[in-house]
């Protein structure tokens, strides 16, 4: 499991559950197990401390803007 944190503030944001060890591009909605902060405005998931901007919201998934959070964790092998 993955906590995943804004970069600018270090805020925790969510859990995900990351299955492979492949690079954090994108994260499913069905995947995020815990939700800590955040917030929706437009079509952006924003940190919900500072308002940087971490994602670009789709239908399924989060489009994740690689520079706006790190994470913490471990991924989950295949
Ligand atoms: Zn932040």
């Amino acid at each position: 499991m993955l906590t995943i944190k804004c970069a600018k503030c270090k805020t925790k944001l969510f859990k995900y559950k990351k299955i492979g060890q492949g690079k954090v591009l994108r994260c499913w909605k069905s995947k995020i197990t815990r939700l800590y902060d955040g917030e929706i405005q437009a079509k952006n998931f924003v940190c919900g401390n500072c308002n940087n901007i971490i994602a670009e919201i789709k239908d399924d998934r989060l489009d994740m803007n690689s520079e706006a959070f790190t994470y913490s964790g471990t991924k989950i092998r295949k």
